[in-house]
């Protein structure tokens, strides 16, 4: 239910941010699409969308005593679904030292779920850091790929879940079901990042003092 209590704050964002939309080829004013712009998707069911302000964006996995290169290796595999559905618009970097990470990855072995806690500027969206967290309780290849890929859909901006059971970002998974990125999936990250597919990034100044905030979305999985 908690998914789609905060829809009209992102329609009211939505429709502050439309006041640059339409020309597009204007230079100087920044093109943001809105929900219409890819069909189908689902963003006025999720919370907000974010976004980074540029790609690549830097990774970081956690070395404690849940880390294994086994785990990292499914996690990679599950990101790069995401790399692969935008042709390369989405891409990461794996950085060696937590100091440099934008996306901090961490193992849970003592849940199947996942979670994602990041931090943005309220005014614009943009992403500062999330922190990823992916279970891995069962140990079953698929589906740390799949949750990993599913919380790498948060950490890269999709605030909230899709209501149909057939898309990457439902709130649940059926264990041993791969889940793969939908044209509604593709169409909901699209809408936060449109500029990127015409070549550009986004750029969106914050006040100089406006402070990021954190939110945290839970992703239960099925029993
Ligand atoms: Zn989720």
């Amino acid at each position: 239910m908690g998914r789609f209590a905060a829809s009209w704050g992102f329609i009211a964002s939505v429709a502050l941010l439309l006041a640059g939309c339409g020309g597009g080829a204007q230079s100087g004013v920044e093109r943001v699409c809105s929900a219409n712009t890819f069909i189908p998707n689902y963003v006025p069911q999720l919370r907000r969308l974010l976004y980074w302000e540029r790609f690549p964006v830097t990774v970081y996995f956690e070395r404690d005593e849940n880390y294994s290169d086994y785990y990292r290796a499914l996690a990679l595999q599950g990101f790069d679904q995401w790399v692969n559905a935008t042709g390369s618009v989405v891409r990461y970097v794996v950085v060696g030292t937590p100091d440099a990470a934008q996306i901090k990855v961490y193992f849970d072995p003592s849940t199947k779920d996942g979670l994602t806690t990041y931090s943005y500027y309220p005014s614009s969206g943009r992403l500062v850091s999330a922190r990823v967290e992916i279970g891995t309780k069962g140990n079953n290849a698929v589906d740390i790929r799949s949750v990993a890929a599913h919380e790498f859909g948060h950490a890269i901006g999709i605030d909230g879940h899709s209501a149909n059971p057939d898309d990457m970002m439902y709130p649940t998974y059926t264990p041993n079901v791969p889940l793969q990125i939908t044209q509604s999936d593709l169409n909901t990250l699209k809408t936060a990042y449109c500029d990127y597919f015409i070549g550009r990034s986004r750029r969106a100044p914050h006040p100089a003092e406006e402070a990021p905030v954190e939110v945290t979305i839970v992703c239960p999985a099925s029993p």
